[in-house]
């Protein structure tokens, strides 16, 4: 590695603030993503700072996370909780705030990362008056998003117009997956530069407590049938799904089940309101005994809760990435995961887990009655996903190949005067 090329990064999450405990507050891969990404950046030497909006006049500005990384909280509309589509209108603040930033501290930034599409409309605007290279990953693509989606916001136009623009102009966008890759270029346009780097997990946290460990330690019946869900309450997550294939299950035979629903949800908020109808559909099923809702948990916990698991269930009805398939897998548990997306990718079918349509819950049920019938093959699985994700999926593994291309492409600029003047 060249440290002659480690600089400043600017990490931008404008709604995802990396510094947030995970797990303790609402948190979705995002997070988890920037704030291991920057941490691992940081311990390759860059110099990592994480831009994201403050929502509380408690929260502390500046949050040191290693002696390189560390998150700056700007002021950017009213500091509160602000709906993500509401964001983009307090965009410019957030702009000329990073702006002042950076003249306060005497330096611009040579390479920006943006993280979702309203960051990277930060970062376009910021390039207009300096001389920075852009990179950006979307975490979710409106593209995606609408075409599954009845009631399609107001602020969807300005969100696909701005995908459209980040793919065209920035240096390099990247994609979490193949199929990601494939769906840019479907769906947004067919210009532009795209690397495929996937996201990371923590091998080092996930895949280190037995089975038999973990559920004495959660009071779980050695004997159950354990099937896991992990993530945030989202009709998009497919939570249903789980809900009504695990009750099929049921009443074809597979005795002492037991149903864990893990994720945080706030009263009154989108994620409450979905949590509610879950509750709602599990009590008109007469699964309630069987069915816990554990709440948020810490990365600490879900390492013990995935290990407890005989299978993790995703079933979403789409997932660019989809982070939760491969913390199970690195904790040695079988996924059953909806055939979409870069679930396709991470979750090998028969190697690592199986996969299923997304929303028939028949298919769910079957894939999820394999695994739990067959301990042998559960094993097999189990032990098949802990390889492919120490092999492909570790952060470090992951900030290496960023940092790469962030050296590329600082080194290609450095590069074009010299060719302009030969
Ligand atoms: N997560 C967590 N505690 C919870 C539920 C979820 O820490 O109670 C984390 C989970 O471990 C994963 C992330 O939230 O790292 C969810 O990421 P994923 O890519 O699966 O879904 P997203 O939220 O991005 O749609």
């Amino acid at each position: 590695m060249n440290s002659r090329t480690k600089q400043r990064i600017a990490l931008i999450s404008v709604h995802g603030d990396p510094a947030i405990e995970i797990g303790k507050e609402e948190a979705g891969g995002q997070n988890v993503y920037v704030r291991h990404v920057g941490e691992a950046l940081g311990h390759l030497g860059w110099q990592v700072d994480m831009f994201t909006r403050k929502v509380n006049t408690k929260q502390e500005t500046i949050v040191e996370h290693t002696q390189n990384c560390r998150t700056i909280r700007l002021k950017a509309g009213s500091v509160d909780f602000v709906p993500r589509d509401d964001i983009f209108d307090v965009l410019p603040e957030f702009v000329e705030n990073i702006e002042d930033f950076q003249r306060d501290n005497g330096f611009t930034y040579p390479l920006i990362h943006t993280n979702y599409w309203l960051s990277s409309w930060v970062g376009m605007e910021l390039k207009k008056s300096q001389d920075s290279r852009l990179v950006h990953t979307y975490h979710s693509l409106g593209a995606v998003k609408y075409k599954a989606t009845r009631k399609v916001p107001l602020i969807a136009n300005t969100r696909l117009q701005v995908e459209k623009e980040v793919l065209e102009t920035a240096n390099r966008v990247v994609a979490t997956s193949p199929q990601e890759e494939q769906h840019m270029r479907e769906l947004v346009s067919s210009q532009g530069n795209i690397d495929v780097i996937p996201c990371g997990t923590d091998i080092q946290r996930f895949g280190h407590i037995e089975r038999q460990v973990a559920r004495k330690e959660l009071g779980l019946d050695q004997e159950a049938r354990v099937v896991i869900y992990v993530g945030r309450f989202d009709r998009r997550k497919g939570i249903e799904t789980l809900v009504r294939a695990v009750r099929e299950s049921q009443m074809y035979g597979s005795s002492n089940l037991k149903l864990l629903i893990a994720g945080g949800s706030r009263p009154g908020h989108s994620d409450g309101i979905e949590r509610d109808r879950i509750e709602k559909i599990v009590n008109e099923l007469g699964m309630r005994e069987c069915t816990t809702f554990p709440g948020r948990l810490s990365q600490e916990e879900l390492s013990s809760y995935y290990a407890a698991a005989d299978v993790c269930v995703v079933p979403s009805h789409y997932e660019p990435f989809g982070l939760v398939a491969i913390e199970a897998m690195a904790s040695g548990t079988p996924v059953v995961a909806s055939d979409v997306g870069g679930l396709q990718f991470t979750v090998v079918p028969e190697e690592t887990g199986l996969l299923a349509p997304p929303k028939d819950s028949a298919s769910f049920s079957k894939a999820i009655d394999r695994i739990i019938t067959d301990l042998q093959f559960r094993d097999q699985l189990g032990q098949g996903g802990k390889e492919r994700v120490k092999n492909k999926f570790s952060w470090d593994g992951v900030a290496i190949q960023l940092s790469s291309l962030y050296e590329d492409i600082l080194q290609s600029v450095t590069k074009e005067p010299a060719l302009i003047s030969q």
